[in-house]
């Protein structure tokens, strides 16, 4: 059996928005610094592109993990080195004046968001990760399309900022950017944390964090294959200043749930689930060429964020209606589908719990959306339609189970809006994720301080997604990184 027995002022857990903005912070400014990765560090030029292969590479469970609820979804995470960041579009986002206002009145927060420090971390950010609004010139059909539909009927849209200033339209984040053109943290935080000292190791699975009278003075679990997941010898790895947990919504509450921590950990899960309609046209749409999403449109008042997206022809194949030799007509017309997605900011509360299965991070999550989110997720789908019949779509197809599966004219998109639909009857899925160790202050209840520092203990930090008191109905990734930035400096001048 080979193990890992380490030491190190700083150690994070996780390697995704949150683990690497810390360790890029603290290894800054000259702190000894330790990442703890779970999953392999993939080169993005050798990761597979056929879909299959670049899920089983990257994703947890390859991107099958549910929810457990009368209509269950996919939840979308990365697993290897850069996180969700390292199979996302790159989409960004600061978190908008109302959330920002409503963090500082209900929650508490002014000291984390209130305040420049928060406006000054979302500019350096943006430098570094070279965020730009998306050229018209490589939207490609599919974001076109969605500009020529939106403004057609007066919709607020715009290009995407993203941070992917060089992107080449290859329209295959998922798979991870060919060309390491978009900044994901697995091409620039984590290198540049290297650089300045910090240290990294990979199928480093943690599993619990180890408390000593009232400080975290490290964290154990295994070292694995990070492939395979075979074990193979035992972790332990002593932190002298500080335990970071950025490990995801997901799976940080997992970790502190196995190290002791009960009241909210791993409650209010808060999610931006979403489902995509595709619409057929008569000219070709090429959505293989273009940035993978490049054009939205936010329509805060209704909940919604409508998005074009680009998925690998597999994936969009399975979209298609039909069976045998109509379907596989269907298939030869890949090159003339658009398809475009709703996300909703859903007001539900679900939960995260370790079912202590099997392997070190195994979660349970429950969530079932209100009768109110699956009205606005019909919201977005409908408008989806009714703004692909308007870009000049011959068909559309609602994916919505019950529901004529091909619409020929914008006058059936009223079915949509007459259907009652639940969770069971669309495949939504959801990578937004948010909630399940909230920050709060002044009584709001909470797991962590505005400085992040979980409550009545020392030594121990949560530096992800999981801190968000709500969400926020923008991608989060920006904001994820640009609180863990504020924190983090605090933390690196002895202020945290
Ligand atoms: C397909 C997809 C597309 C997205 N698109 C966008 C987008 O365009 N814009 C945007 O803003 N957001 C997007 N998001 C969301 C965004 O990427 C995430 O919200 C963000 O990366 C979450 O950051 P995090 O630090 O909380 O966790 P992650 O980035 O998920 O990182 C957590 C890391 O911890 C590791 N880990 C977990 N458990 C353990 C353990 N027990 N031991 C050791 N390591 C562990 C994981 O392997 C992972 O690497 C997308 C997400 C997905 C899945
Ligand atoms: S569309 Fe292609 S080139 Fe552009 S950021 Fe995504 S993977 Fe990179």
């Amino acid at each position: 059996m080979r193990g890992l027995d380490d030491v190190a002022d700083f150690v994070i857990v996780g390697t995704g928005a949150g683990g690497a903005t810390a360790a890029r912070v603290l290894a800054a400014a000259g702190h000894d610094v330790l990442l703890l990765e779970e999953g392999p560090r993939l080169r993005t030029a050798e990761r597979p592109r056929e879909l299959l292969g670049a899920m089983g590479q990257a994703f947890r469970d390859a991107g099958s993990h549910t929810t457990r609820s009368l209509g269950p979804f996919p939840i979308l995470q990365g697993r290897c080195v850069g996180g969700a960041t390292a199979i996302n579009s790159g989409i960004v986002w600061r978190m908008p004046p109302w959330v920002r206002a409503d963090w500082v009145a209900q929650h508490g927060l002014g000291a984390l968001v209130g305040g420049e420090a928060l406006d000054r971390a979302y500019e350096q950010i943006e430098r570094e990760i070279e965020v730009e609004a998306t050229d018209p010139s490589i939207w490609g059909g599919n974001s076109t399309l969605m500009h020529e539909a939106a403004m057609a009927m007066g919709l607020p849209g715009k290009a995407m900022r993203r941070n992917a200033g060089r992107c080449q339209a290859s329209a295959q984040c998922l798979q991870g950017c060919p060309g390491e053109r978009r900044q994901s943290m697995d091409v620039s935080y984590i290198p540049r944390a290297l650089g300045d000292g910090a240290r990294l190791h990979t199928g480093a699975r943690v599993d619990r964090v180890m408390l000593e009278f009232g400080r975290a003075i490290g964290v154990e679990g295994a070292l694995i294959d990070p492939m395979t997941h075979r074990v193979l010898g035992p972790l332990r790895v002593m932190a002298r200043r500080a335990v970071i947990v950025a490990a995801s919504t997901i799976q940080t509450p997992v970790i502190l749930r196995r190290s002791g921590l009960r009241g909210l950990v791993g409650r209010r899960l808060q999610m931006h689930p979403g489902a995509a309609v595709v619409g057929r046209f008569d000219e070709p749409v090429a959505m293989g060429w273009g940035a993978t999403q490049g054009y939205e449109v936010p329509l805060p008042d209704r909940r919604l964020k409508l998005e074009s997206l680009t998925l690998p022809p597999e994936m969009l194949a399975a979209r298609l209606p039909g069976a045998g030799a109509s379907w596989q007509t269907r298939l030869t017309e890949l090159q003339h589908y658009a398809q475009w997605a709703t996300i909703v900011r859903m007001e539900a509360h679900g939960r995260v719990r370790p079912t202590f299965m099997g392997g070190g991070s195994d979660a349970a999550v429950t969530f079932e959306p209100t009768r109110r989110d699956m009205l606005r997720m019909r919201d977005g789908l409908a408008t989806l339609a009714r703004m692909l019949f308007t870009a000049g779509a011959r068909e559309v197809f609602p994916g919505i189970g019950g529901l004529t599966p091909v619409m020929r004219s914008i006058d059936e998109v009223s079915l949509i809006e007459e259907t009652e639909l639940n969770p069971g009857r669309l495949l939504m899925t959801a990578s937004h994720l948010f909630g399940t160790a909230a920050a709060g202050e002044g009584g709001a209840p909470s797991v962590v301080d505005a400085s992040l520092k979980v409550r009545d203990l020392s030594g121990l930090y949560v530096m992800d997604s999981s801190v968000f008191p709500t969400n926020l109905g923008v991608n989060p990734q920006h904001t994820i990184m640009a609180l863990v930035w504020v924190a983090a400096s605090r933390l690196a001048e002895g202020r945290g």
